[in-house]
């Protein structure tokens, strides 16, 4: 447990250095993001930390609808809809693709997958990792 809460501690103390960190199986070279201690492809429990690869695909995009839309979340980064995310040899990860109206969402799923690249949002007390077409 304390080794979990370390992992998480690494992980956002290097967000706010710019940073996006994950860990890479030392046994077949998976990544795992958000960082996890265990490797998910094969079991290895010998993982060390990396960067995040620089090739991230999203996969798949979708409209957050009214009932879901945060809107705190919204006045802070505007734009956004819901995307499945996959950086080089991760599995797909879901998480938010910034400066996208509901509108936008039927072109821009015509063209997936496509490259997107990482952009660090400040929020509550903490920041996290949200992503934008590249
Ligand atoms: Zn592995």
């Amino acid at each position: 447990m304390l080794k979990c809460e370390r992992i998480v501690k690494t992980f956002y103390d290097a967000l706010e250095e710019g940073k996006i960190l994950a860990r890479r199986c030392s046994e077949c070279g998976h990544i795992e993001y958000p960082p996890y201690l265990a490797c998910n492809a094969c079991g290895n429990l010998d993982t060390e930390w990396v960067e995040l690869p620089e090739k991230v695909m999203c996969n798949q995009v979708l409209p957050v609808s009214a009932m879901f839309m945060d809107p705190d979340f919204k006045a802070n980064v505007g734009d956004y809809a819901i995307a499945a995310i996959q950086p080089e040899n991760a599995f797909e990860v879901g998480s938010v693709l910034l400066h996208v109206s509901p509108e936008e969402v039927d072109e821009i799923r015509a063209k997936l997958p496509a490259p997107v690249k990482p952009v660090i949002v400040q929020e509550d007390g903490y920041k996290n990792v949200h992503w934008e077409l590249a």
